[in-house]
């Protein structure tokens, strides 16, 4: 085999290699895996479990499939509202109203950022500073 042959075989080998591995980097970077952020709408990464730029997190859903409720969607962040709410109310009635505060001003952040009403006043004054926190109107 001549010198000029085993070059060429060596440069194509090469190519269909370098082809390959374009192809499979494509098909890892393809739109469908990228998760969005539902707040800012920039690309997540897929192990982040809320958006890193703007704090948004998916809304976690129960569905049911059996039952008395079957086929119905509950979203678990309104039960989670709910069940802060229940341990606000105690802790006022017991007196220890400033303990609270902080599980109830995180519940509140969290149901500001998945509302769209928020999102859109973020967008429309293009701010990122928030708004008023209602634990500093309270103290
Ligand atoms: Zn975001």
């Amino acid at each position: 085999m001549s010198t000029g042959a085993l070059i060429a075989l060596i440069v194509v080998a090469a190519l269909v290699i370098l082809g390959l591995l374009v192809l499979v980097a494509k098909r890892n970077a393809s739109a469908t895996q990228q998760k969005i952020c539902g707040g800012c709408r920039r690309v997540m990464l897929p192990v982040w479990t809320k958006c890193l730029f703007c704090g948004w997190s998916p809304v976690a859903k129960l569905q049911f499939i059996l039952g008395p409720m079957a086929n119905q969607v509950l979203a678990l962040s309104e039960e989670r509202w709910n069940a802060v709410a229940r341990y606000g109310e105690a802790m006022i009635a017991v007196g220890a109203a400033a303990d609270a505060l902080p599980a109830l001003e995180e519940a509140y952040w969290e149901s500001a950022r998945q509302s769209p009403a928020y999102r859109e006043w973020l967008e429309r004054t293009g701010t990122s500073a928030p708004a008023p926190a209602p634990a500093a109107a309270l103290r």
